[in-house]
């Protein structure tokens, strides 16, 4: 048994000090708090699960056994978190090998799972919100949909009490203690020092402030994410309107419908913009809103003056080359780095504990390969078809 700190109670932190506390050590879990808390990445209302990922085989799978896990937490916590709604992936232009949305069709339809084809046709009879004339082609995920982010974290955070995880909500990390190339514990802000036999460091977009010598490896973006409260309800209802991507490569804008809080979320994925995540720059600006709403007049016409009820800035942590960064500091035995989600890693929540408690325990974990520290990753090193191609600006 080794005493674990876990620093940063995101969805990485908050399921590595589960795992770790069912394989038996003594976890402690360290975030400022409230929890879940309001600038991580794993808070909002939602996150869309899906295992479209082009012709990566290894996210595909993953996402697989994730989705399945999904459905087994709505049953063991006796609440749906996780809502299997679809996820209709669109292009602008005929879907062609090598496109985003071609291969992830592909690789799904031959992996079994229920695909259908979408064109403008019947997305007009479907899916009547959107402008069925700009988007021609494309395809519906009958297995795939969103978590309740932020309720999700809520109730892990339950649960890894009622295992006995040692929550200090309220303390925050400011340093490693280290001694002859070993991390023996952590500062906290007030000074106290913790020993443990290893840190997991898990902040998030934190990791290349708190951390510096991580700069290299790790941006941290912030990206524009929008809640809007639309006047016809209906239309974005659900069964009408699936989480979607909208030629994700060249407008990069996704969303969700109508859920528990009533609103519309529409998000962006693209480069962002790089800054530390406790900026006072981190607020929405009238270019990102003002693109938002042009997007809106050009895809769902009756969203395009549509009220924000609410926006806020939040923070991928982008490693060069777009996968996770799960793994042991070659340079200083005893620390772990849990991070690089490059805006990806919530739909994985139910996998992501075992893949790092594998990686404290040494345990052979084929995706640990992937996932290893690789400083010799420069940038521009981006490997599209991980994920899908970043908007242009
Ligand atoms: C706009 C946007 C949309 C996204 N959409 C999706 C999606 O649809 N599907 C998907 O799968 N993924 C999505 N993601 C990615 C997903 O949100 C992240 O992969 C995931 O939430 C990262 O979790 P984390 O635990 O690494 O970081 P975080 O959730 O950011 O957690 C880091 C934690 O560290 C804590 N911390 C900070 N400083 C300290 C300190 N000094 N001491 C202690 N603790 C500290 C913070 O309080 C925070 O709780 C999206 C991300 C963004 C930004």
């Amino acid at each position: 048994m080794s005493t674990i700190i876990v620093v940063g109670a995101g969805i990485n932190g908050v399921t590595a000090a589960i795992e770790l506390k069912k394989r038996g050590h003594k976890v402690s879990l360290v975030d400022p708090g409230p929890l879940p808390h309001p600038l991580a990445a794993s808070t909002d209302v939602s996150k869309a699960v899906r295992a479209a990922y082009g012709a990566d085989q290894d996210y595909t799978s993953l996402a697989e056994r994730s989705i399945q896990l999904w459905r087994k937490w709505n049953q063991e916590f006796g609440v749906e978190l996780y809502h299997e709604i679809h996820f209709l992936f669109l292009r602008q232009r005929a879907m062609q090998p090598g496109d985003f949305e071609y291969e992830s069709f592909k690789l799904l339809e031959k992996r079994g799972h229920k695909v259908e084809r979408i064109d403008s046709r019947v997305l007009h009879e479907r899916f009547p919100a959107w402008n069925a004339e700009r988007y021609p082609d494309g395809f519906l995920d009958l297995e795939a949909g969103y978590a309740e982010s932020g309720r999700v974290v809520a109730q892990l955070i339950e649960h890894s009490k009622s295992l006995g995880v040692g929550l200090c909500e309220g303390s925050r990390f400011s340093a490693l203690v280290e001694h002859d190339g070993r991390v023996r514990g952590v500062v906290l802000h007030d000074g106290r020092s913790v020993a443990a036999d290893v840190v997991i460091m898990a902040v998030g977009a934190w990791t290349p402030y708190l951390l510096p010598f991580t700069k290299n490896f790790f941006r941290a973006t912030g990206h524009a994410v929008f809640h809007l409260k639309p006047r016809q309800e209906k239309l974005f209802q659900p069964e009408q309107f699936p989480v979607f991507g909208a030629d994700l490569s060249s407008t990069g804008f996704y969303g969700f419908p109508i859920g528990r809080e009533g609103v519309v979320k529409i998000a962006r994925h693209g480069p962002g913009r790089e800054m530390p995540p406790d900026s006072p720059d981190r607020v929405v600006t009238a270019e990102e809103e003002s693109r938002l709403r042009e997007f809106l007049a050009e895809t769902f016409p009756a969203l395009a003056d549509a009220l924000v009820v609410n926006s806020r800035i939040c923070f991928y942590c982008d490693t060069h080359d777009g996968d996770f960064w799960i793994a042991r500091d070659p340079e200083r035995a005893g620390l772990i780095v849990a991070a690089g989600d490059s805006g990806h890693g919530f739909k994985f929540a139910p996998v992501l504990g075992e893949l790092i408690a594998d990686a404290v325990e040494e345990k052979s974990n084929p995706l640990l390969n992937k996932f290893r520290w690789r400083p010799e990753v420069q940038p521009g090193d981006k490997k599209e078809a991980a994920r899908f191609l970043p908007a242009k600006s």
